[in-house]
C-alpha cells in the first residue's frame, strides 16, 4: 500500500540528465588527504593519531568517547603529515588529520568479513558499524549505530530504505541502486535481522525506473519481507517525515522521531555500506558524489576517497567550461554554497554543482504580496511569511513559538515565492537565533 503523497511541496526542473546514465567512476587520490573532525552530527572527533604517524587504509584516526559520534577511518595509506586548522566543505574551520598517501594503499587488518551475518548479535552487528564509521549518508550524517539502537520501547515496524533523490541535478543514489542493488538490499536485511518484526521498504521515485526493475529483479531472486516501493515524483519526498507518510500514512507529530511512529528511514548507500562493513570487514572509506551543474565540463558520478578535495572532483569532471558564479555541496534546493574548492569532501557529500550567473540568478527582494503560496508549499505546514517577518525581527520567541523549529530547510517556500523573499535563508536564521538563545538561558542558569 502506498499514501497518495505529503501535503505540499513542489516540482522543480529535474535536471538529471547530465549524470543519470553515467556510470560510477573510480577516481584515486593523488597527494594529501584532509580529514576533518566534525563529519556527522553529534559531538565532533578528537585525532587518536600524531604527526609523523604511519597510518594504513581504514585505521581510525580519530574518534571520541560519546554515543552520538562516529569515528574517520583513513582512506589512504601514507603519514599523518599535519594535524591542524583547514577549512571544510560548509566555509567553517575545523581540526583536521591530513594523511599524505603514498599511493600503495595497504589495508589495515582491523575488519574482518562476516559472511554470515545471522550468527552475529545484535551488540555485535552495532559495534561493527559504529567502528566503520557510518553515518547516513543521504546527507544528514546521522552515526548510524544510534539510528539503529532505539529505546526499547519502541516497537519498529517498517525500516524504509530512501531512494527518492528528489534533489534536482544529483543521481549518486539512482546510479548505485542500477549498478549495485545487491549490498542494497543485503544492507536492509542485515538491519531487519536487527529488527525482525519489522518489514523492508525500498522506496524509489517514479522518475527512476531502471533503479526500481535492477531493485525489483533482484528481489525476485531473494529477500522474503522485503518490497519496492515506487512513488509520486515531488520535492521534498527525501525528507524523512514526507517518506514516511507516503510509505506508511504515519505523521511524526513535532519533536518526535520515526521511531516513535514505528519507522527507520535509512538512505540506500548507507545500508550498502552497511553490507560493506559487515559482510566484507570494509569501512566507510569513500562515498558516491554526483559533480554536475551547466559549467561543468564532463559532468560524472565519482567514488570518490573520503579526504580527497573538491578541486580534484572538478578537474577528474573536466574542468569548468567557464568561471562558475556559484559552487554548491549538494542539491540546488538545499545545498551549501561554497567558498573553496580546496576542501575536502566528507561522508554527507552527496554532490558538487557548479552553476553559470545564468542558473544561479540572484533575485532582488521585494515586499510579501500575501499570496499565500509559501504556506501551500511548506511541506511542514508552517507560514513561512509569519517565519520570516519574525526572524529578522529577532523575535526568536515568536519564531519558535510559530514551530519555527519545525523547518526542514527544504528550499520550497522560498523557491515558489513571487516576490522572491528569502524565506529559507530566514528560517535557518531564526533556527539560529533560538539555538543561541537557549544556549544562553544554560548558561546563565548554570551561573546562577
Ligand atoms: S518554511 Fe522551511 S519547511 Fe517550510 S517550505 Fe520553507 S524551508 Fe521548507
Ligand atoms: S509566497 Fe512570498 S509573496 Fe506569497 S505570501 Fe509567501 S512570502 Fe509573501
Amino acid at each position: 500500500m502506498s499514501f497518495s503523497t505529503f501535503r505540499g511541496g513542489i516540482h522543480p526542473p529535474e535536471s538529471k540528465s547530465q549524470t543519470e546514465k553515467k556510470e560510477i567512476e573510480v577516481l584515486d587520490p593523488k597527494g594529501a588527504l584532509i580529514f576533518p573532525m566534525i563529519q556527522h552530527l553529534g559531538v565532533p572527533c578528537s585525532p587518536v593519531v600524531k604527526k609523523g604517524d604511519r597510518v594504513l587504509v581504514g585505521q581510525k584516526i580519530a574518534d571520541s568517547e560519546a554515543f552520538v559520534s562516529a569515528p574517520i577511518l583513513s582512506s589512504v595509506s601514507g603519514t599523518v603529515k599535519e594535524i591542524g586548522s583547514r577549512m571544510t566543505i560548509s566555509g567553517a574551520m575545523d581540526t583536521c588529520v591530513i594523511v599524505e598517501s603514498d599511493g600503495k594503499f595497504e589495508y589495515a587488518a582491523e575488519f574482518l568479513p562476516h559472511k554470515d551475518f545471522k550468527q552475529l548479535d545484535r551488540p555485535e552487528i552495532i559495534r561493527i558499524i559504529r567502528e566503520a564509521g557510518l553515518v547516513g549518508m543521504g546527507g544528514a550524517a546521522f552515526p548510524t549505530h544510534v539510528k539503529l539502537s532505539p529505546p526499547p520501547d519502541k516497537r519498529i515496524r517498517w525500516i524504509i530504505v530512501n531512494g527518492a533523490e528528489c534533489e534536482p541535478f544529483l543521481s549518486c543514489d539512482n546510479r548505485l541502486m542500477v549498478e549495485h542493488p545487491e549490498p542494497i538490499i543485503g544492507g536492509l536485511e542485515i538491519c531487519l535481522h536487527l529488527f525482525p518484526e519489522a518489514e523492508g521498504i525500498i522506496a524509489v521515485e517514479k522518475n527512476k525506473p531502471e533503479a526500481i526493475s535492477r531493485i525489483q529483479g533482484e528481489l525476485s531472486e531473494h529477500s522474503a519481507g522485503i518490497r519496492v516501493m515506487p512513488h509520486s515524483v515531488k520535492y521534498p519526498q527525501g525528507a524523512e517525515k514526507m517518506l514516511i507518510y507516503t510509505v506508511t500514512g504515519q505523521e511524526i507529530p513535532p519533536g518526535a522521531l520515526p521511531a516513535d511512529v514505528g519507522c527507520l528511514v535509512l538512505n540506500v548507500s548507507t545500508v550498502s555500506h552497511i553490507w560493506n562493513a559487515v559482510t566484507n570487514g570494509v569501512p566507510v572509506l569513500d562515498r558516491i558524489i554526483s559533480v554536475a551543474g551547466d559549467v561543468v565540463a564532463d559532468p560524472k558520478n565519482l567514488a570518490a576517497p573520503l579526504g580527497i578535495s573538491v578541486r580534484e572532483l572538478i578537474e577528474a569532471s573536466g574542468g569548468f567550461t567557464e568561471e562558475p558564479a556559484k559552487v554548491l555541496s549538494g542539491g540546488p534546493m538545499m545545498g551549501m554554497s561554497m567558498r573553496s574548492l580546496d576542501v575536502p569532501i566528507v561522508k554527507g557529500t552527496s554532490g558538487i554543482l557548479a552553476l553559470s550567473p545564468r542558473v544561479a540568478r540572484s533575485f532582488e527582494e521585494s515586499n510579501c504580496l500575501r499570496c499565500g503560496r509559501c504556506a501551500e508549499t511548506c511541506p511542514m505546514r508552517l507560514q513561512p511569511t509569519s517565519l520570516d517577518k519574525a526572524a529578522r525581527l529577532r523575535d526568536y520567541a515568536s519564531f519558535e513559538s510559530m514551530g519555527g523549529m519545525n523547518c526542514i530547510e527544504c528550499g520550497s517556500c522560498t523557491y515558489i515565492c513571487p516576490a522572491r523573499r528569502h524565506l529559507t535563508q530566514l528560517c535557518r536564521d531564526g533556527k539560529a537565533g533560538v539555538m543561541a538563545e537557549r544556549r544562553k538561558q544554560k548558561e546563565k542558569g548554570e551561573n546562577r
